[in-house]
């Protein structure tokens, strides 16, 4: 004998229903039995509708309407015309049966447990119905069997217990005198006084069981919407996937713990009669799914990672708990006199404090109670009011493989710890089964993700960018992260998904992650306006692990906006210099944040693009290296102009050309300026540790003073010819002692400075050509030749690398 179990979602619509008549066709050949769930949604609106007339509200007559025509459309959509009126005169007649009790409830308004029990039953009952008469039609020897006949429970409405004894009696009894195929309501079953009672929402499972365990089948298939039991709820892991096999202790712990995919106690008759539970997916019919049986399996630390929303945390505590023995027994004691199921425990070896976890609905009841229980002690100031928090959830990895291995919390706080997630308390379970920890409901897919990454992707690491900036730079970095996608993924194990790109006009997000090269022109045609506050709050509401913000703008509002996003521990990537060259108040700040958070902030790109400057001069301080002076050539525009000013050329016509190959900013006047260069030797000297501020720095602004201010591109041009003889001059006193103008940082005995100066033909600097950055760092180790780091120092290629460079450093900090 096998049990077949159809849920809700698989019997949602006719043709679904139709799909799950074929399923079910090789069985019938050999003994099996099919319960069904209610069609999906039904339950849910079977307690609306009579919340609605509870509430007084008259609408609760449409919604019954609209429930029924959806049972009477699915009678007329499978089975065939002739047979039709009989079978929607007894769907009919059910539903005036349920118009009747939905009256009384909303004349009396009043709807006991009991009535609502009654109320949910009209789910199953219609359901298997229909399919049982759609199966007749079809030339099926198949029969309705109303579970109520024959499961029989306490009267605990909404839970009710089942008395296994006459149940099982009751079962094979009917079994021996029907040979049809049964089909049977799940969820629903009648106390001994014959009132209709349910088992629970989504009981069905347990349903299906219970024929299982009385009938001792050989299996038992649980049939849903997904291929089997997964590593964790694939609604909120996209990542989850098939665990094969697992043992009925796991099943049942993760189902405790929130994982929707099977009823807790559907594996209790199951493991008493050692029938496997399979769990198969109605919409991939082929897949073999999970088997949930005695043995647990291969070596795997943990099988999956579940999560359970609502729930609120009751701290008592106070001096009156300190070793009072029976304290918890009240306590206990008293939560369940109000029927308040605990969900986890944890308390402090200090025994100062008690933390319990409940559903949030009892939260207040339970609060009410503990203090009624403890009034003397609270007056007496021996113990505390009781602390409730809310808006929680609890996360739990569950495993048989995690006992007797050290190391399955540490991994599981520290996932947690790298992405900012506070946990609010930890339980383990005695069987060493389980660990769980209370984190805050907005917390929870992050936490699950970043779990199920730790655990079961532990060397494949996926970071979620969001890019702001489509410039030259940030292009360059999409096309990059396509090209080495694939590469990434197989050699470092790195997944980049792009979840948001922005400019200053449009935003677009995609959690998924946008399809990267067409990215842009997608943000351009269908992004929303764009402004930094509601791109934070999106991107703060989507709550990714390994969130990393990607500023590849100049701009410096978008700096302004660091703090608050390191402080959500977002880390952050950019070649922006705003940040670093502000206040030394506002980079001390962002350094701090950033430790205290746990965040990564990386801008290697700030000084020579995509050469490794920052990072090196970071690694000889780490090392216990001194600064002794820094000396570079910091601009690659700056060089590129310098090195091409040569004999016989105008300096007006070598700064047009630089402009016209696109190696200056659009107002050229920028590079001449100088500002930008102190901006970068600035940020190296706060690197060395100097508390400097742009003002301390003597800046040489190249740019004569008539050629400043307010004037159009050919006025400065036409404005600095004027001073071509100056910088000729400039140039021929160099040219004459064999020296070269170069355009110097300078960091040394704390002071910096930047300006035009001559090398001679010995120095470093002298043949320094194209665009190319130089920097010289004499330290106390690098002392009689300075370490020298030379190349492409400017261009968005180069940058682009630099910022992508960072982008996987952090990515494997994270690992
Ligand atoms: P049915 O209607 O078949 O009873 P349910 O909705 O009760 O289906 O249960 C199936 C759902 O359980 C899935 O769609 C999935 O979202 C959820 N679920 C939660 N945790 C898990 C898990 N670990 N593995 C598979 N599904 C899970
Ligand atoms: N129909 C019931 C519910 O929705 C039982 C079930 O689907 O298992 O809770
Ligand atoms: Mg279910």
């Amino acid at each position: 004998m096998k049990i077949l179990k159809f849920g809700g979602s698989s019997v949602a619509t006719p043709a679904r229903i139709q799909s799950v008549i074929e399923i079910t066709k090789p069985y019938l050949g050999s003994d099996v039995a099919i319960v069904f769930s209610a069609f999906g949604g039904v339950t849910d609106q079977l307690i609306q509708i009579s919340t609605l007339a509870l509430e007084g509200n008259l609408e609760y007559k449409q919604k019954l309407e609209q429930l029924q025509k959806r049972h009477l459309d699915a009678v007329r959509e499978l089975i065939g015309v002739q047979k039709q009126s009989g079978i929607l005169a007894q769907v009919k007649i059910k539903i005036n049966e349920l118009e009747d009790v939905l009256h009384g409830v909303y004349l009396v308004k009043e709807r006991t447990a009991r009535t609502l029990d009654y109320i949910m039953s009209f789910g199953e009952r219609l359901s298997a119905y229909i399919i049982a008469e759609v199966m007749k039609d079809q030339g099926i020897a198949a029969e309705y069997l109303d579970a109520r006949t024959v499961i029989r429970t306490d009267n605990q409405y909404g839970y009710a217990k089942v008395d296994f004894e006459t149940t099982n009696k009751q079962i094979i009894d009917h079994f021996k005198h029907h040979q049809d195929v049964q089909i049977i309501t799940g969820f629903i079953a009648t106390s001994e006084s014959g009132e209709t009672t349910t088992l629970g929402r989504s009981g069905s499972d347990y349903t299906a069981a219970i024929f299982a365990g009385a009938l001792h089948a050989s299996d038992l298939e649980i049939w849903t919407d997904v291929d089997g039991m997964m590593t964790a709820d694939p609604r909120l892991v996209k990542k989850a996937f098939t665990v094969p096999q697992m043992s009925y202790e796991e099943a049942m712990e993760l189902s405790h713990f929130g994982a929707k995919v099977i009823f807790p106690a559907t594996m209790q008759p199951a493991m008493i009669n050692h029938i496997p539970i399979w769990i198969k997916n109605t919409f991939n019919p082929g897949f073999v799914g999970t088997v949930i049986h005695a043995e647990s399996s291969n070596g795997k630390l943990i099988k999956g990672i579940s999560s359970m929303n609502n729930v609120s945390l009751l701290n008592v505590q106070g001096s009156g708990l300190l070793g009072v023995v029976g304290v918890s027994m009240r306590l206990f004691a008293t939560l369940a006199r109000e029927k308040v199921s605990v969900i986890l425990i944890s308390q402090a070896s200090s025994e100062h404090s008690i933390c319990i976890a409940i559903e949030s609905q009892y939260a207040r009841v339970a609060k009410t109670a503990i203090e009624k229980e403890f009034v003397n002690e609270i007056r007496n100031e021996e113990i505390d009011e009781v602390q409730v928090e809310g808006e929680l959830s609890i996360v739990a990895v569950v495993g048989d493989g995690m006992k007797h291995s050290p190391g399955t919390s540490g991994r599981m706080f520290a996932a947690l710890g790298k992405n900012g997630i506070n946990v609010a308390a930890i339980a383990q379970g005695s069987s060493e089964r389980n660990i769980s920890a209370v984190v805050k409901q907005a917390d929870v897919a992050k936490a699950l993700n970043a779990l199920h990454e730790a655990f079961f992707l532990s060397d494949r690491k996926v970071l979620n960018l969001f890019l702001v900036g489509t410039g030259l730079i940030g292009t360059a970095l999409i096309n990059m992260i396509e090209e080495q996608f694939a590469k990434l993924a197989s050699e470092n194990l790195l997944e980049v998904n792009v979840v948001a790109v922005a400019n200053s006009k449009k935003m677009l997000f995609d959690e998924n992650g946008l399809s990267l090269k067409k990215s842009i022109n997608d943000m351009k045609e269908k992004g929303e306006a764009m402004n930094m506050y509601s791109f934070m709050a999106k991107m703060f509401s989507l709550n990714l692990p390994n969130s990393i913000f990607v500023d590849c703008t100049s701009s410096q509002e978008v700096t302004d906006f660091y703090e608050a996003i390191l402080t959500a521990n977002i880390s952050i990537v950019t070649p922006n210099k705003k940040a670093n060259s502000g206040s030394h108040e506002k980079y001390r700040l962002l350094r701090s944040t950033a430790f205290k958070r746990g965040a990564k902030f990386f801008y290697e790109t700030n000084v020579g693009a995509g050469l490794p400057v920052i990072n090196t001069l970071n690694d000889l301080l780490l090392s216990g290296d001194k600064v002794i002076s820094i000396e570079g050539v910091l601009s690659g525009t700056l060089n590129y102009i310098f090195s091409t000013f040569t004999e016989g050329k105008k300096f007006s016509e070598v700064v047009k050309e630089a402009k016209a190959k696109g190696y200056t900013e659009p107002d050229p006047r920028d590079d001449l300026s100088g500002l930008d260069v102190a901006r970068k030797i600035l940020i190296l000297s706060r690197e060395a540790g100097l508390s400097l501020e742009l003002a301390d720095i003597h800046i040489q602004n190249l740019v004569p003073a008539d050629c400043q201010g307010d004037m159009s591109g050919d006025q400065f041009f036409s404005a600095l010819q004027k001073h071509d003889a100056e910088f000729e001059k400039l140039r021929a006193q160099a040219a004459a002692k064999k020296e070269k103008l170069r355009y110097k940082a300078v960091l040394c005995d704390g002071k910096v400075k930047v300006e035009l100066g001559s090398v001679t033909e010995q120095h470093p600097f002298y043949s320094l050509s194209g665009s190319d950055n130089i920097i010289l760092l004499t330290t106390e180790r690098y002392q009689e030749r300075p370490m020298v780091i030379r190349g492409p120092g400017a261009g968005a290629a180069v940058t682009a690398a630099g910022v992508f460079a960072d982008i996987i450093r952090i990515g494997h900090y994270t690992k």
